[in-house]
């Protein structure tokens, strides 16, 4: 039988307890696994490790291509990085599948046929972890969608659901709101499901989509998400179908996967024996599809689904009347091995599927055309809108032309309302006549000459059109 040899850190919180009971079962399974044991988290946190991972650690990750691993504790606030975003950026993670599936009529729901897969990306977004304070007031987040990016996970899940028997693809996303952004991700989805005729497809607006998922979970099958979303979605669409602690998570690359549990490492539940380790387990399974050992991967997901319906429960899923037995993290592993070979009679077919889909190529496309027609200067001001427009009017600005100044997105001069609140960050829009081209050197002169006026400029932003088409947003008002 096939040795795997594969990296795992135990983690933080609960992530010891759980790591040991799912590493036992995993045993238990026939599958041939020697695994290699790294550190993380909060122990390096509290050292001064500041990524939270050694450099001896990366080099394990690099041989086995295989991580699993146990929640850590990321502290809040600055100074350290989340070691979970490292690593799926690292080594280029970017599609993150969490299947959340009821176990009704053992697990308490009010989704008894709930089985929805959450397909989220996983490097982009708001989660490039680009942030900068620019004035007193005004903090800002650097939210990236990009074409690679998208087309890579949006074809990744409409192969997952081609691969996998699935009926019908969902796409959320903001771009009434996010019209460049969001909208590319629709975009490409609307691109890429053309090619996929033979499965329903549908886009919803996040915050309707989300009401809908919550409400109606029963409707959606396999639904892509851009990073936030997928994220927050994902914990909401595992805990109506019973629990945070029973969903699993695969993070995958080209070169490396990262098998996990969805929820964090619950802190107050740590050391007591108390955690549900099927999270973790039904990570495990996709770890154990992703190494192509199917047939442990189904004696695991029989076994599990076998104890959970003999109701063997720990104290998350646990209901009188329904389960038989409550359990801590231990005994719950021990009567998934003493299981193993057996299977359920009703929850059998609860998570089936686990065909992994190759990393999508790309094709190349042509490079667009791009032309520079403008630029936004960001001012740190504090004097009001009026006063800003009318001491930037005077300044020298040619060949550009003040198109309009807006304040946190709303146009307030020329001709702003009254009403509209201001802090003290001012995006000042500068055009290009008709047919002019721009370039970087234009903008520097602008940029000199606005310094040079006495302004804060605390950040640029060059206005193009792509073949034509403007990539920038108006402003709102405008
Ligand atoms: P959490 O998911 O750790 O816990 C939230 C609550 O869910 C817990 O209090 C508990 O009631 C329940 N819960 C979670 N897992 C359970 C399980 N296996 N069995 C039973 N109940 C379970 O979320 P949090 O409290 O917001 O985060 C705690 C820490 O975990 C934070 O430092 C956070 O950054 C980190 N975190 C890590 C990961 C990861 O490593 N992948 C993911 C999310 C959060």
């Amino acid at each position: 039988m096939t040795q795997h040899t594969i990296t795992v850190a135990k983690g933080d919180g609960i992530g010891p307890e759980i790591m040991d009971a799912c590493l036992r079962v995993l045993s238990a399974s026939g599958a041939n696994l020697v695994y290699e044991e790294i550190e993380i988290g909060e122990k390096l946190y509290n050292a001064g490790v500041s990524s939270g991972i050694r450099p001896e650690a990366w080099d394990s990750l690099r041989k086995t291509k295989v991580f699993y691993k146990a929640p850590i504790t990321t502290p809040q606030g600055g100074g350290v990085k989340s070691l979970n975003v490292t690593v799926r950026k690292t080594f280029g993670l970017f599609a993150n599948i969490r299947p959340c599936f009821s176990l009704a009529p053992y697990v308490d729901t009010r989704f008894p046929t709930m089985d929805v897969i959450i397909v989220r990306e996983n490097e982009e977004d708001l989660y490039a972890g680009i942030e900068h304070r620019q004035t007193a007031d005004v903090y800002q987040c650097l939210k990236l969608i990009t074409r690679p990016g998208a087309e890579r996970i949006i074809r990744y899940g409409f192969e997952f659901a081609r691969l996998n028997g699935r009926k019908k693809v969902s796409c959320f996303t903001k771009d009434n709101i996010m019209k460049l952004t969001d909208g590319l991700f629709h975009k490409v989805f609307d691109e890429i499901g053309a090619e996929y005729p033979e499965l329903e497809q549908e886009h919803w607006i996040v915050d309707i989509g989300s009401a809908k998922l919550a409400d109606n979970p029963e409707q959606f099958d396999v639904i892509i998400l851009p990073n936030l979303y997928g994220d927050i979605l994902s914990d909401v669409a595992a805990e109506i179908a019973g629990s945070v602690g029973l969903a699993g998570s695969a993070n995958i690359g080209s070169e490396l996967a990262m098998f996990e549990a969805i929820h964090g490492s619950a802190p107050r539940r740590a050391g007591q024996n108390l955690a549900n380790p099927s999270g973790l387990l039904m990570g495990g399974v996709q770890m154990l599809q992703h190494l192509k050992e199917a047939e442990a991967a189904e004696r695991v997901r029989l076994a599990w689904l076998k104890a959970i319906e003999d109701g063997v429960h720990t104290y998350d899923i646990y209901k009188e009347g329904v389960s038989k037995e409550r359990v801590g993290t231990k005994e719950f592993a021990d009567a998934i091995i003493a299981r193993m070979g057996e299977a359920p009679a009703i929850l059998k077919s609860r998570g089936q599927g686990g065909v992994w889909p190759s990393v999508p190529v790309l094709k190349p496309r042509p490079a667009p055309r791009k032309e520079l027609v403008g630029v936004d200067l960001f001012v740190d001001w504090v004097d009001g809108p009026k006063a800003l427009g009318d001491k930037l009017t005077v300044v020298m600005a040619e060949p550009f032309k003040l198109a309009m100044v807006t304040n946190r997105g709303v146009k307030v001069y020329p001709d702003g309302a009254p009403e509209t609140f201001c802090v003290d960050h001012y995006r000042c829009r500068y055009l290009l006549p008709t047919g002019l081209k721009g370039s970087p050197a234009l903008v520097a002169e602008l940029m000199m000459r606005v310094a040079q006026a006495g302004f804060d400029v605390v950040k640029t932003e060059g206005l193009y059109t792509f073949d034509g088409e403007p990539g920038f947003s108006l402003g709102q008002g405008q």
